[in-house]
């Protein structure tokens, strides 16, 4: 509309005027983003709402948040950060210590640039300056499960609820295992004290912290886990009942079975006649003719016949339930429980699975390489082992390969899950192992009369096929052999082979090393074993290639790797983690015995020059070892803290083994001294 008051060509030329003057205006301040391609970023949402293929452009960041979440390292690049503003959260890979040292619920101003992550944008480059102190934020929205899973929620501050399983600390960290209701999960925080949270198990708590995302190499999302900021970020729902073993007894048999009622998984009171007990890992019993086998860290001396209480959390095993993070008290009552005579056919039905059972069998060798010991037994065509708890390892069963013998001990039975019935839809048992309670569960019936050198080498290629695949049929060993041999041939397993390992060193490649950790963790949980990684990286290597070129640092890095893979046992897996890393998995193998051997693998590979074009060129490498008993953390904590002892092998003069265990000393001085 135009004012009364101006005659129609004034008009337009003020209009024209002022049009002319806010485009002029526009362009100005438009000028330096368009032509400036790294606007600065000043919030953390839109940090973290790049692409990765705009974060990859390194836009300058500046951005004034909340520390949420400081895990400190003595190596920064090993520190985790996040931090919150009133927009988003967003995680921070640091570059320095920050000076002065910044603590969780500081305003910190943090400085960097924007980077792609290994799964969604952060600040790359970071650094972090101590403004004052603040809040935490106030407010964290709830989060299931599987949002977690979806990705949505990445580095997030977010609340969970669930039902807490177990509590352990490692002297770094202090994990809660979680039960939500769509999952569970493993909230951590970084340890500054030596408190007791043991009341906490089972109860259901409110957790708010930063979503922590678990990804692969290729950005894809496979776990995820909550990183929090401390005991007071959790709040209790509702408390564990305070004497959980006068709740209500339930039978065996009704484990898992629908309830009207049932939520969240809480723990189960139990009792039964002990059937073995290996202490500080299995406590298995017998009630009513049905087994069950607990995970318990308690060792308090049982015997055979025991009657005891038993708390648990009920879970999913191959063919019975099993508890969890079981805890037992003694009835004082003895009520022995014969053991069920079985052929390996009936036990291979799943039906006595962790029942006692005894078993006519012919030993056919023995598993030296094992950290538990173990006997390959063979009766009729199937072949299954025995294991011995690892106390027994010097004495091992020492008993003639031929002989005929009983076993008495807990029926086993795995399942390798694609094998289902194809009416029923249940799983199919693969094989038996019967674990032993001590060298006398196995009595000798007959000693060796057929024994001869061609059984020997036969019995001996059984044994390793049995260690390799955990002690399947024979003759689904065979069929499989036959089998694989076949489609090797094919293109499908050749891609497959492609797709799992490193073209040069022919080695596993990180995915696939990674996956036989995860396979390792798993068993590792079933029997309270321990898994051992090493990290190995060549030393000054970018010096071979400047030197000799990359031709020689090929060869170097494809002698390297068999000599690391003639280093390991059998039952280990060593793949290529990158560059000139290798990762090893020692399977079933305590963090002690994991530092001799991997003195060993040093010594096998550094120990002589490697000849390359009749050059010797000398190596060396600087080795991380860590270990956990896997019930414990998420499996890629178990990969970085051997990565931290890496780092501080090198950074302790390279050539060296460290452990990670050596660190926590260190890193706990660090807190000391003010995080
Ligand atoms: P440090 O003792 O600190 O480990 O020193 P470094 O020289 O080994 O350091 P860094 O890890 O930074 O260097 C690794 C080098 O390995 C850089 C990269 O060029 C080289 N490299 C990575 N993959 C290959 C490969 O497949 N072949 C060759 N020839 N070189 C590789
Ligand atoms: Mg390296
Ligand atoms: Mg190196």
């Amino acid at each position: 509309m135009i004012p009364a008051f101006l005659p129609v060509k004034v008009y337009r030329k003020i209009r024209e005027i002022s049009m002319f003057l806010a485009l002029l205006f526009v362009s100005s301040q438009l000028r330096p983003l368009a032509s400036a391609p790294h606007p600065t970023l000043t919030s953390a949402r839109v940090a973290h709402g790049l692409t990765a293929e705009e974060a990859s452009r390194h836009y300058p960041i500046r951005i004034q948040a909340v520390v949420t979440y400081y895990d400190p390292s003595p190596n920064p690049r090993h520190s985790v950060l996040f931090i919150a503003d009133s927009s988003a959260s967003i995680y921070a890979a640091l570059i320095a210590t920050p000076t002065p040292p910044i603590k969780i619920g500081d305003l910190v101003e943090v400085t960097g640039k924007s980077g792609p992550g290994e799964y969604a944008p952060v600040i790359d480059y970071a650094q972090a300056r101590r403004i004052s102190a603040a809040q935490l934020p106030s407010s964290a929205p709830g989060v299931s499960m599987a949002s977690m899973l979806a990705g949505e929620v990445d580095a997030q501050w977010v609340e969970i609820q669930g039902v807490v399983h177990a509590v352990h600390a490692d002297g770094r960290h202090v994990y809660f295992d979680l039960a939500v209701r769509d999952g569970d999960i493993t909230a951590m925080m970084v340890q500054t004290n030596q408190a007791d949270f043991s009341s906490l198990v089972d109860a259901t708590v409110a957790i708010r912290g930063n979503e922590g995302t678990v990804f692969n190499n290729q950005r894809q999302l496979t776990g995820a886990h909550l990183l929090f900021p401390g005991i007071d970020a959790l709040r209790v729902l509702k408390p564990a009942p305070s004497a959980p073993f006068d709740q209500p007894v339930q039978p065996l048999a009704g484990l898992l079975h629908f309830s009207p009622s049932s939520g969240l998984s809480h723990r189960v009171h139990v009792q039964g006649t002990v059937t073995l007990h290996w202490p500080g890992r299995m406590l298995c019993v017998e009630n009513d003719g049905h087994g069950l086998c607990a995970q318990t860290d308690q060792a308090d001396p049982l015997a055979r016949g025991d009657r005891v209480n038993l708390l648990g959390f009920p879970a999913l095993g191959a063919f019975t339930p099993t508890l969890l993070h079981a805890q037992y008290k003694p009835l004082n009552l003895q009520a022995a429980v014969p053991p069920v005579p079985v052929t390996v056919d009936q036990a291979l039905t799943g039906a006595q699975d962790s029942r006692l059972v005894s078993i006519q069998a012919r030993l056919i060798g023995h598993d030296e390489s094992a950290s538990d010991p173990t006997i390959a037994l063979s009766a009729g065509d199937s072949i299954l082992s025995a294991v011995l708890p690892r106390k027994y390892l010097a004495q091992s069963l020492l008993l003639p390969e031929g002989s005929v013998v009983k076993v008495t001990g807990i029926c086993s039975t795995q399942a390798d899950g694609s094998h289902r019935d194809s009416t029923s839809g249940f799983p199919v048992p693969t094989s038996i192992r019967i674990l032993l309670q001590s060298p006398a569960d196995v009595a000798v019936l007959h000693k060796p009369s057929w024994w001869n050198a061609s059984h020997t080498l036969r019995v001996l290629a059984l044994a390793l096929l049995v260690a390799l695949t955990g002690l399947s049929r024979a003759t689904i060993l065979a069929q499989r052999v036959k089998r694989q041999s076949h489609t090797i041939r094919d293109s499908e397993a050749r891609f497959r082979h492609l797709a799992t390992h490193d073209a040069l060193t022919e080695l596993p490649n990180r995915a696939s090393v990674l996956q036989s950790l995860e396979i390792a963790a798993g068993i590792a949980r079933q029997t309270g074993g321990s898994v051992c990684v090493a990290l190995i990286d060549l030393d000054h290597f970018k010096h071979i290639n400047d030197t000799f070129g990359h031709v020689a640092g090929d060869e170097v890095l494809r002698q390297a790797a068999r000599r690391l893979a003639s280093a390991v046992r059998s039952t280990d897996v060593i793949g290529r983690y990158g560059g000139e890393e290798f990762l090893i998995v020692f399977n079933d193998m305590e963090l002690e015995n994991g530092i001799a051997r991997c003195e060993l693998v040093r010594q096998a590979l550094c120990d002589r020059p490697i000849r390359w074009n009749d050059q010797d060129l000398a190596i060396t490498c600087s080795i991380g070892v860590a270990a956990a008993r896997m019930v414990q953390g998420p499996v890629p904590v178990l990969v970085s803290r051997a990565d931290d002892a890496m780092y501080a092998a090198k950074s302790q003069g390279r050539n060296r083994v460290v452990s990670a265990s050596s660190l926590i000393a260190a890193d706990l001085a660090c807190f000391a001294g003010g995080m």
